[in-house]
């Protein structure tokens, strides 16, 4: 294991992968694979990197496993895109137009422009699904809160790492711009599971009959975003 900044790098089959150790676990060394195609180790303070390593090494095939998955997502993804739950193919042209970015949904495509732009077609594209997240989600919180009747007080739609929405107990909610990437059935549940924490601001057992009373095919829904989150890891800039 070698060390740049905050990460190690180990060597695995040939590849050699970043790897970042917190010490902040209590008593078990824990590993997982981030979407970004890390190793993340959390393990108590006192262990040595040869131990740490070791286990890696013990771990290795289900480790690469993992990085491959990650790295065949991040191969589709880079022609097409998901939007509102639908596959989009990726068209890059350089012509003297209006418009950066044409989406078009009788045609399942994405039209970038990089005409006059050093921007990457991935940054353009990037930038509008953010704009489009934004203007989108915020515009469904404001009508859904109204249909349900659980006010909130403000929405930012954000760029989080690990999770889909959040939501404080002083109704500020927090959207992932991502979520514009899920089916509209899915991204409206996300916003009802953070206003519905407004009543209940955790996940207790009564949290969930009080989303079920307003969403009733929300296991389904809620199932469909976890086995998803792998989508948190895209467009990253
Ligand atoms: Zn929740």
């Amino acid at each position: 294991m070698e060390r740049s900044g905050d990460f190690q790098t180990i060597t695995l089959n040939g590849t050699s992968i970043p790897c970042k150790i917190s010490r902040k676990s209590k008593n078990r060394i824990t590993l997982r694979v981030s979407p970004e195609g890390i190793i993340r180790v959390s393990s108590p303070p006192g262990i040595e990197l040869d131990t740490i390593r070791d286990i890696i090494f013990k771990r290795k095939k289900w480790i690469l496993g993992k990085l491959e998955l990650t790295n065949k997502h991040k191969a589709d993804s880079a022609e097409k895109v998901l939007y509102h739950g639908r596959t989009y193919s990726i068209e890059v042209s350089e012509t003297k137009q209006s418009k950066r970015v044409a989406i078009l949904p009788d045609r399942g495509i994405i039209i970038i422009n990089t005409y006059r732009t050093d921007e990457s077609p991935a940054l353009i594209l990037i930038k509008k699904l953010r704009r489009e997240a934004k203007r989108y989600l915020t515009e469904r919180i404001r009508k859904i809160s109204t249909a349900a009747g659980l006010p909130f007080q403000q929405v930012s739609v954000r760029d989080q790492k690990t999770r889909w929405g959040s939501s404080s107990g002083r109704g500020m909610i927090s959207l992932n711009w991502r979520s514009i990437m899920m089916p509209e059935d899915v991204s409206d549940y996300l916003i009802l599971h953070e206003l519905a924490h407004q009543i209940h601001h955790n996940h207790s057992k009564e949290y969930w009959q009080f989303l079920g009373t307003l969403c009733p095919g929300y296991k389904e829904k809620d199932r469909y975003l976890q086995k998803h989150s792998y989508l948190l890891g895209f467009y990253r800039t």
